[in-house]
């Protein structure tokens, strides 16, 4: 049965990259009705922190992305944190000594560098060249009594190069020679990722590793370990590198990395899942949009690009507000009031009619916004009465001979009619029109330029509605 995990390092937030994986994973699982699992390989004690961890799984559950086994969740294969499995490692490691496939090593610091050294002079691959390789008890004893802490290394079988059948990027050959004795116990008694990973994709019986293309490099080793061991090697699939728009790999000066960001910056998570899909992932055909519960169904590992995928900026705020216009309008609302009060438009907790006002402020720009944080600058129109006039064109139309009286007649319109709708908006600038004998244009753009001070914006009927009429009064009284 397909058994898959997404494994982080707790060592930051949860990234584009590493957010794929975790896609890609759980899709694999959903498709194939398999178990999804995430573990967490905090073995790097300084870099990872609780707080990380913390922030991967709030991103993950974000993204809808939940696991059926794992951490906080658990299940019969736990526990999901590296760190509470040392006894595990340790054993194995011991299984690996007894039978000499794994050895005690005691060399220092200086000793690996002046190895390393020498070896990068001599233009070769810097690696262990198993100076500890046939230590007897009697040297493993005096090396301790002198005070030094071993590390356990594996010892790397002579053989032919190691082939792995990947999934996506085909069989990829390492020449062996080039892999020296590679710890899997640190001195501090600590698994390396790569004896971690192995001894816990095995007993958590995992039966495909998908992961990124820079874990391509470690399976030889992994590889290595599962034949001492004597276990059945998963499947691999390793994904391609995730690039910038200028072909160099994605990072921090391509914009957000973090998944956080994009949610503090109001994209929607449904966004954001089928932007990742498309990031090394194609169904075959134009269709850019795809929400997960389609994904579900038609994700498959043979559609896995074995290119790089292309992060494009664009494409994701284009997507965005595909999202945005088929949304709630009560879950827009809600996304959009504290960007608002942190603007200082509003002050929370909003009365109801205050939140039905909102909600048409909300409306009126659902079809303009990429993501929600921009409503900050779009919503302005309508919380702040001294505004400038902006740009020639605007100016233009306000120096129009039939200009103020346009806007008297709208005025007195108005003051009559109370309370203004949408569609009493509408009959309202019809009846000016008709009065002054004017159409179109000639009445939409001034009362649009003396409302807001742009000849752009939301639908001039929701603009009236939403200022309602002491508001629209108000505003046109700068102009008569
Ligand atoms: N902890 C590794 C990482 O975050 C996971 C590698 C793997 O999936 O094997 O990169």
């Amino acid at each position: 049965s397909v058994r898959v995990r997404f494994a982080p390092s707790p060592t930051g937030p949860l990234h584009i990259g590493g957010a794929r994986s975790a896609l890609f994973n759980w899709l694999f699982a959903r498709r194939h009705g398999g178990t999804y699992i995430v573990r967490i390989e905090d073995t790097d004690l300084e870099r990872s922190s609780r707080e990380s961890e913390k922030n991967i799984l709030d991103s993950l559950h974000w993204l809808g992305l939940d696991w059926d086994e794992g951490i906080d969740v658990g299940g019969p294969h736990g526990p999901y944190r590296q760190t509470e499995r040392l006894d595990m490692y340790r054993h194995y490691a011991e299984v690996l000594l007894q039978k000499g496939l794994a050895y005690r090593c005691y060399c220092s610091e200086e000793e690996l560098a002046a190895e390393r050294e020498e070896l990068l002079a001599k233009g070769e691959l810097p690696r262990y060249l198993g100076r500890c390789r046939a230590l007897t008890e009697e040297d493993c004893r005096r090396h301790e009594a002198a005070g030094r802490k071993p590390v356990i290394r594996f010892r790397v079988p002579a053989g032919d190069a190691i082939l792995i059948r990947d999934l996506v990027r085909g069989d990829v050959t390492f020449e062996r020679s080039e892999i020296g004795d590679f710890i899997i116990i640190k001195s501090d008694g600590i698994p390396t990722y790569n004896f971690a990973v192995v001894v816990d994709d095995h007993t958590m019986l995992i039966s495909h590793v998908i992961r990124a293309e820079e874990h391509l490099s470690n399976t030889p080793r992994q590889v290595l370990l599962y034949d001492a061991m004597g276990w059945d090697k998963p499947e691999f699939a390793h994904v391609s590198l995730i690039l910038g728009k200028d072909r160099s790999k994605m990072s921090k000066r391509h914009g957000a990395t973090a998944i956080e960001q994009y949610r503090a910056k109001g994209y929607l998570p449904e966004t954001l899942v089928n932007f990742l899909a498309l990031l090394g992932w194609s169904p075959g055909g134009e269709e850019e949009v795809f929400p997960l519960n389609e994904l579900k169904q038609q994700f498959s590992l043979d559609r896995v690009a074995k290119s790089p995928a292309v992060f494009d900026l664009e494409k994701l705020n284009w997507l965005n507000g595909h999202y945005i216009r088929q949304a709630p309008l009560d879950q827009l609302t809600d996304m959009a009031v504290p960007y608002l009060e942190k603007a200082g438009y509003l002050s929370v907790p909003l009365s109801p009619e205050k939140y039905q006002w909102v909600k048409m402020v909300v409306a009126s720009l659902q079809k303009h916004l990429s993501y929600m944080e921009e409503i900050t600058g779009q919503a302005r129109i309508y919380f702040e009465d001294d505004f400038e006039i902006e740009g020639q064109d605007a100016q233009d139309i306000m120096a129009g001979e039939q200009v103020p009286g346009v806007l008297r007649c709208l005025a007195k319109k108005v003051s009559v009619s109370g309370e203004i709708k949408e569609n009493d908006a509408k009959e309202l600038l019809k009846e000016v029109g008709r009065d002054l004998g004017l159409k179109g244009k000639q009445i939409f753009m001034p009362v649009r330029v003396a409302l807001t001070g742009s000849t752009q914006g939301p639908d001039l009927n929701q603009i009236m509605a939403i200022l309602g009429g002491e508001g629209i009064i108000q505003r046109l009284s700068r102009w008569t």
